[in-house]
């Protein structure tokens, strides 16, 4: 958005939230449900949510470490969502146990050395969980679920659409937008040094057990109702478009067949970037243009959306600072 004149806090005018992914989407929620008059656009393709799994899973990575403030984000994520749901109408939240598989002695004696830690216990699902073949151990997460992220897109869409709140394009000098525009608004510069990282993804037809999300063998295995599960997820940080290779497909056919089993269809291959800032954090603020941002959501959208965009709703009309931590830098 580079040339666009900073924006001035006009009290009539109304915001343009740019760019409709999980970002703009609560974004666009919370002012609704504030009565602060916006309009939202999108280009209408492409962008990370539309990919997503929309998974949320509290007890994350190698390490089995909670995920960032997890015990603010995880409580105001799934009401948010509830509420959208009434709202719509439709089920877009679906909470489903999680299981933590280890392949390696190493990663069972770690994930079992972190039970008791008081950050983590409480995420720990006690029941005895039975490892799948070629896992040595399963840990039961709970608090975990996923996210239908393109039904809330586009069903948020259509709502927003009904109540005429849909710009039809975006009007770069518009004097009070907010840029909620994902990876490609971190490409194109404007929030400083960026990490993003593409992922591919799969979605499946098979045949098994459709009670937990799995989660081994450096990947992750959903299942989404009617016989379909996504699976992913590719990491590469050269190579930023949305374009499906046959390495991806590759890849996550392995993984796939390492947490599910070999007899299964693939039936949709996607990918998307990541939208990643400094520590992986997502990050509010001014952009070096003077217009607000909300991005950096990363690998977590769904968790951290709600929050986020509540706090920024907080600071833009309320000017309630968040904590530091929250705040874009652009001289980072
Ligand atoms: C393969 C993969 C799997 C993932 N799985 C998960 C998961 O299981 N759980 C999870 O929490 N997160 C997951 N994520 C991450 C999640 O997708 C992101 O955190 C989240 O979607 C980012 O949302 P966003 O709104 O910031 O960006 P986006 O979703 O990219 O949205 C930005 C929007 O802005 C629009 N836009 C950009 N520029 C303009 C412009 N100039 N004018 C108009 N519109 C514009 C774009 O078209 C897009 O619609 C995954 C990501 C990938 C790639």
């Amino acid at each position: 958005m580079e040339g666009t004149q900073p924006a001035t806090n006009q009290p009539n005018d109304p915001w343009l939230i740019v760019g409709q992914g999980l970002a703009g989407t609560c974004l666009a929620w919370e002012f609704l449900r504030r009565g602060v008059p916006f309009r939202i656009a999108d280009r209408g393709r492409g962008g990370s949510s539309r990919v997503a799994a929309g998974m949320v899973n509290p007890i994350t990575g190698k390490n089995f470490q909670p995920s960032w403030r997890i015990g603010e984000f995880h409580p105001s994520a799934i009401s948010f969502y509830q509420r959208i749901e009434e709202i719509l109408g439709a089920p877009l939240w679906h909470p489903m146990p999680i299981l933590r598989l280890a392949s390696s002695e190493k990663e069972r004696d770690k994930i079992s050395s972190k039970l008791a830690l008081p950050e983590v216990a409480p995420w720990i699902d006690q029941r005895t969980a039975l490892a799948p073949p070629g896992f040595l151990a399963a840990f039961g997460v709970s608090g975990g679920g996923w996210l239908d992220t393109a039904g809330y897109i586009s069903r948020s869409r259509a709502h927003f659409e009904s109540l005429g709140l849909y710009a039809e394009e975006t009007c770069e000098s518009a004097p009070k937008q907010i840029l909620c525009q994902g990876a490609a608004g971190l490409i194109a510069g404007g929030l400083g040094d960026h990490r993003c990282a593409k992922g591919e993804i799969l979605t499946l037809r098979a045949d098994w057990q459709q009670s937990h999300i799995r989660i081994g063998a450096g990947g992750w295995l959903v299942p989404i109702g009617d016989g379909l599960f996504r699976v992913g997820s590719t990491y590469e940080w050269d190579q930023l478009d949305e374009s499906p290779t046959p390495a991806g497909l590759e890849r996550v056919r392995q993984i796939a067949t390492k947490l599910g089993g070999a007899d299964f269809k693939v039936v949709a291959h996607v990918a998307g970037i990541r939208p990643i800032l400094r520590r992986s954090e997502p990050l509010i603020g001014k952009d070096g243009n003077g217009n607000w941002a909300f991005n950096g959501l990363g690998s977590k959208g769904t968790l951290y959306a709600p929050g986020m965009a509540v706090m920024l709703a907080d600071w833009i009309l309320l000017e309630k600072a968040p904590h530091p931590d929250f705040i874009i830098s652009t001289t980072s």
